[in-house]
């Protein structure tokens, strides 16, 4: 078989190419849409096929590069029915096979990255590409895109940890330079997962991670469920003078208080504060809605994922917390108001009752 690990040095995914030297019949596992170029290049010089581009699950951190190689050579591609992406070709569930030449990839159900996420394995059970369920010595969080803990637990126990134990693991990131492990090297060291550790230990570890949003998240999320192509027609593009919102340290994306006054016409306006907070306050901005921070969850799973939404709170920390939640709810523009009504206040703006 051939078989190739390619690598993305921006956000360390890796991208695997398997093929049938016989038939010539490959598939690519994860492509990055910057990389299309090199990928195809390889395909050609080999004298191969490309028959499928596979996605283990729609990704937050990079965008897919399975729509152009299918515009490119008209290959089908694969995605977990349960990823919510209706570009694909084929809607892979559990048990489902992928045939290439002499060889096949069966999709096992992995869900708790996201609800969506499947590992491929090769029929001979020689090989595993997790995604992000497994990664080496670690795996992928569970704080948002539909993420649960217990269910990724579920997942690794049930589905990677009982393929033999000199079955090769290839994850879809690793950030340290390795490239592949084993399954008794995970069931014995992977911090997380192995070692016996309990299910309770393993959501204690996950919920303790604290991990910024992904740097691209708000861009890949949208552009992954259209297979990485430019989104046309029904979804706006980015709001008029979005470019003025710029991500904070913790990679929150951000707006001053002068820009929020001149553009509030043109945006949802969140106030995440308690109710009595805001009552015992000069007022909120012009329009805004009182939506408590922990009541955003609820309340935002009905509103247009495309309308710009800025998001205010008493300092902008809360309304940080906010922006990162309604990104991880794959809202394409959400901003934060640097400051808060606090700097609103000095800056002299008027307020509503
Ligand atoms: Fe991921």
């Amino acid at each position: 078989m051939v078989f190739r690990q390619l690598f993305d040095r921006e956000t360390c995914t890796y991208t695997y190419l398997l093929a049938d030297e016989e038939t010539g019949e490959a598939v690519l596992i994860d492509p990055v849409r910057e990389h299309v170029d090199r990928d195809s290049q390889t395909i050609e010089e080999l004298g191969l096929t490309l028959k499928y581009t596979l996605d283990t699950h729609v990704h937050a951190d990079h965008v897919t590069g399975a729509g152009l190689l299918r515009e490119r050579h008209g290959n089908q591609s694969v995605l977990s029915a349960r990823g919510g992406a209706p570009c694909a070709d084929i809607a892979a569930k559990h048990g489902d096979r992928v045939e290439f030449g002499r060889y096949a990839l069966d999709v096992r159900a992995t869900p708790g990255h996201t609800n969506g996420c499947v590992t491929y394995v090769l029929a001979d059970h020689t090989m595993a590409f997790t995604g992000d369920a497994m990664l080496i010595r670690g795996c992928g969080r569970a704080d948002f895109q539909e993420g649960d803990a217990r269910t990724l637990y579920r997942s690794i126990h049930e589905q990677v940890f009982t393929l033999p134990d000199d079955c090769a693991i290839y994850p879809g990131h690793d950030y340290k330079g390795r490239t592949s492990t084993t399954v008794a090297e995970e069931k014995a060291h992977n911090p997380r997962l192995g070692g016996g550790r309990s299910v309770e230990t393993f959501v204690e570890i996950m919920d303790n991670l604290q991990l910024a949003p992904p740097k691209r998240l708000a861009e890949s999320l949208p552009a992954n469920k259209n297979c990485g192509l430019p989104i046309r027609g029904a979804v706006p593009g980015r709001p008029e003078g979005w470019e003025s919102v710029v991500r904070g340290g913790e990679g929150v994306p951000e707006v001053d208080v002068r820009w929020a006054f001149a553009n509030r016409g043109a945006l949802r306006v969140v106030d995440v504060r308690e109710r009595d907070e805001v009552a015992a306050s000069p007022g909120v901005v012009a329009g805004a809605e009182v939506v408590p921070l922990g009541e955003l969850d609820p309340a935002a799973a009905d509103w247009d994922r495309y309308a710009p939404v800025l998001l205010v709170c008493r300092s902008g920390r809360r309304s940080g917390q906010a922006a990162a939640r309604l990104e991880a709810m794959h809202f394409a523009h959400v901003a934060s108001m640097r400051g808060g009504m606090l700097a609103w206040a000095e800056a002299g703006l008027p307020t509503e009752r």
